[in-house]
C-alpha cells in the first residue's frame, strides 16, 4: 500500500507573481492519497479548527495534564485540529464521507470545494455523501454561502439515530450549553436537505464495498465505515478518536464528546478491532492526512502515521 502526500498551491497565477501564500491556505490544498490493489482513497483537507489549550487539553486528568503535553509535544499556544474528509472513488460513484465546515464554522475551514478541485474533483461530480455524524465541522459544508447544496447532484445519507437526535425539536433543550449553535446549525441544515435525505443502521451496506459499522458516544448516532476488507481496504474512523493521546489512552476523548464513558468503551473496542485486524485507517481530526495505522500494547495504543 502507497501513501502519497501533496500539496498543491492554488494556481500557477499566484506562482508566477512569486506571491508567497500565507501557511492555511498552502493547507487548504493538501491531498493525502493512499491505494491498495484495486482502490483509491484521497484524504481531502478541509483546513484546520484551531482551539485554545484551555478547551483543547480539558479532558486530561489534572494529575497527567503536564506528562501528557510534555509526551506528545503538544503546543502551548493555539492547538491545530486537522480536518481529513476521505473521498472513495469507485466504479462510477464519487463518494465523500463528510463534507466539511462550509463558510459559517472557522476561518480556517471551510476548503474542502478547493481541495477536491485541485485533484479535479467538481461539487456536481460526488454521486454520493455519506455522514460520520452531525457536528458543524463535518455536516455544515452541506450549504455554500448563498445556503444552496454545495454537492447538488449527490444522494445524502446519515445514520437513523444520528439524524434523529438532530432534527429532534428537543435538543437544543437537552445539548450542552457551548454546543447550542451545533444543533440550531444541523437543524437548519438537515431540514434544508430533509426530502433528499436517506438514513441507514449499523451494518447496513451503504455504497458497494462499504458497511456503516455503529460507534456512538462522541454523538448519540456515530457511525463509521469499512471499505473493503482489512487486507486490502480502509476504516473511516470519523471521531472515535479524535486525537493521538485519545488513541494512546482511549478514557481520554474529546470535550465535545455527548457520552463521555460511552465514546470511551467504543474508542477502545474499535481501536481495539482495528489494531487485531491489521486495519488502515483514516481519522477525521488524526496528522498527515490521517492515514494510518493502530498498533497494540496491552490496553494501550499508538497511532502510526501512514500505511
Ligand atoms: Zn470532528
Amino acid at each position: 500500500m502507497i501513501v502519497t502526500r501533496r500539496v498543491v498551491l492554488a494556481g500557477s497565477a499566484a506562482l508566477a507573481a512569486g506571491a508567497v501564500l500565507p501557511a492555511t491556505a498552502r493547507r487548504a490544498w493538501a491531498v493525502t492519497t493512499w491505494k491498495s490493489d484495486g482502490l483509491q482513497i484521497d484524504s481531502a483537507s478541509d483546513g484546520h479548527l484551531e482551539f485554545p489549550p484551555e478547551f483543547a487539553y480539558a479532558t486530561f486528568p489534572e494529575a497527567q495534564r503536564a506528562d501528557l503535553i510534555a509526551q506528545f509535544d503538544l503546543p502551548d499556544g493555539v492547538v491545530e485540529s486537522p480536518l481529513n474528509v476521505t473521498l472513495l472513488r469507485q466504479g462510477d460513484r464519487v463518494i465523500l464521507f463528510d463534507v466539511g465546515s462550509g463558510p459559517d464554522f472557522m476561518p480556517t475551514a471551510g476548503r474542502l470545494v478547493d481541495a477536491l478541485a485541485a485533484i479535479d474533483v467538481a461539487p456536481e461530480d460526488v454521486t454520493d455523501v455519506i455522514f460520520t455524524h452531525g457536528h458543524p465541522d463535518h455536516l455544515w459544508g452541506l450549504l455554500d454561502e448563498f445556503d444552496e447544496p454545495s454537492f447538488p447532484d449527490a444522494r445524502l445519507a446519515m445514520g437513523k439515530a444520528e439524524f434523529d437526535y438532530w432534527t429532534d425539536p428537543a435538543t437544543v433543550d437537552t445539548i450542552a450549553e457551548d454546543q447550542l449553535s451545533f444543533a440550531a446549525g444541523a437543524m437548519r441544515r438537515l431540514q434544508a436537505v430533509a426530502d433528499r435525505i436517506e438514513t441507514f443502521a449499523d451494518g447496513d451496506e451503504v455504497a458497494p464495498n462499504v458497511r456503516a459499522v455503529g460507534t456512538p458516544g462522541h454523538t448519540p448516532g456515530h457511525m463509521s465505515f469499512a471499505i473493503g476488507t482489512p487486507e486490502d481496504g480502509l476504516f473511516v474512523l470519523g471521531d472515535v478518536a479524535t486525537t493521538v493521546v485519545s488513541v494512546a489512552y482511549p478514557q481520554i476523548g474529546a470535550g465535545t464528546d455527548h457520552d463521555p464513558d460511552l465514546a470511551a468503551r467504543t474508542r477502545a473496542a474499535v481501536l481495539a478491532r482495528l489494531a487485531d485486524e491489521g486495519w488502515t485507517t483514516l481519522g477525521y481530526h488524526l496528522p498527515q492526512g490521517g492515514i494510518g495505522r493502530i498498533q497494540r500494547d496491552g490496553d494501550r495504543f499508538t497511532y502510526v502515521a501512514g500505511a
